[in-house]
């Protein structure tokens, strides 16, 4: 986490592949401070904008329009009760997962269980108690240029008593996966077969900001818990989550909302309320978002199949989010030292190894892979691969 505070903040020329921070979007940004201006120019909005706190469950005039923009463009049964609003989507992560998995007052002890890993780091530290999750290994598919792609291995999904609820993220912090349609529906029909929600994080996904390049149908039924966020749309200062559930699950999270923030900042709320009304920004998703990053991505692949030419790499097909995962199979040293050479050569990744809650580290994928990100600078992109291509050749020749 120093890395990625250190290097964002400009202070070094440390090439930035290792956060998940959004990429700068003119447009977007021209889009944000005309609304912004509106604001400002308005005395009563600035003054809700600045000086109200919004209940606990969140701005409602926004929870309205998210509500009325998911009944009109998906028919999804869901009004203002199906909706709050956290402290960024991360925060949202730590009320849910506490309020399924732990120890509960009868004794019983449940887990969030990972139907496939790698996972998003960031779930890693949010239980109030170790073993929090349990996750399973996933197929993997080989695919052409040196691609593959994990699939849920449902063989494998074996679910108990000890699991609270089922969590994934689509697409997939860090692979870029997207877990397909007919994944989905098995894992609904799992989560009601065990009467436990299936808590679907969309942080890049759809509705939006809808960072997808493959096909994914926007899903939701009273036992998923959707949870969608402001922030890789380009907003991520504002921190805005938003969880999309049965009205009890609101109701328990609004409470913890109360108790833990008394009330969600209203600042995402008010600058992409019109954008949610109108339904613009699932057009923005599509038109400007999804382009930008998708672009970013082929060029990212470009370097990556020149830099890596002659060793023996693998990339993760890359259908969403912002990432490439890279394989190496075989690495003669860990991906953790992987990462600490790198960092010394300017460049910084993350080591794969943090991405695997509940998955035993003989794995050799928790040895093998790195992720990095492609939103940033594209020349800082290109150079920060043709480094990585670089030292892993040496790895590869000498150790
Ligand atoms: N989920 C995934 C998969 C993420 O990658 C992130 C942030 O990087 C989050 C959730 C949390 O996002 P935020 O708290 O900014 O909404």
């Amino acid at each position: 986490m120093d890395d990625l505070g250190r290097s964002l903040a400009g202070d070094d020329d440390m090439v930035m592949m290792g956060g998940g921070n959004p990429g700068y979007i003119p447009d977007f940004q021209k889009i944000l401070k005309k609304r912004l201006t509106e604001i400002i120019a308005n005395d009563d909005i600035f003054h809700n904008l600045t000086g109200v706190y919004d209940p606990p469950q969140g701005n409602l005039r926004f929870i309205e329009s998210c509500a009325a923009l998911l009944r009109k463009e998906y028919s999804w049964d869901v009004g203002p009760e199906n909706i709050c609003l956290t402290n960024g989507s991360q925060s949202g992560f730590f009320i849910l997962f506490n309020l399924f998995a732990g120890e509960f007052e009868d004794g019983s002890v449940r887990q969030i269980r990972l139907p496939l890993a790698p996972e998003y780091i960031g779930y890693n530290d949010l239980g109030l108690r170790e073993d929090f999750f349990i996750a399973t290994k996933p197929r993997i598919d080989y695919l052409e240029d040196r691609m593959f792609k994990y699939r849920v291995d449902f063989d494998q999904l074996e679910i108990g008593e000890e699991t609270g609820a089922i969590c994934v993220s689509r697409p997939t912090n860090p692979t870029g996966n997207v877990i397909t349609d007919q994944e989905v529906t098995r894992l609904l029909e799992i989560s009601k077969e065990h009467d436990i929600p299936l808590i679907l994080d969309n942080a890049y996904g759809v509705p939006f900001p809808g960072i997808i390049y493959s096909k994914a149908t926007p899903m939701w039924d009273q036992n998923i818990i959707k949870c969608l966020s402001l922030s890789k749309i380009g907003l991520p200062a504002a921190r805005t989550g938003i969880i999309v559930a049965r009205e009890e699950i609101i109701q328990a999270v609004t409470a913890m909302n109360a108790i833990m923030f008394l009330a969600p900042g209203s600042m995402g709320a008010m600058l992409a309320d019109s954008l949610v009304r109108s339904g613009e920004i699932i057009e923005l998703g599509k038109k400007m978002i999804r382009p930008f990053y998708q672009e970013k991505s082929r060029k990212a692949i470009t370097c990556v199949q020149r830099e890596l030419e002659g060793t023996p790499y693998k990339v993760h097909r890359p259908e969403g989010s912002m990432f490439l995962w890279l394989w190496f199979e075989n690495l003669p040293i860990s991906s953790l030292e992987l990462y600490e050479r790198l960092k010394k050569n300017g460049v910084l990744v993350v080591s794969g190894h943090y991405f695997f809650p509940g998955i035993p580290s003989e794995w050799k994928h928790t040895r093998e892979c790195i992720r990095l990100t492609y939103s940033q600078n594209d020349d800082d992109v290109a150079r920060g691969i043709k480094v990585i291509g670089e030292e892993i050749k040496r790895v590869y020749q000498d150790g």
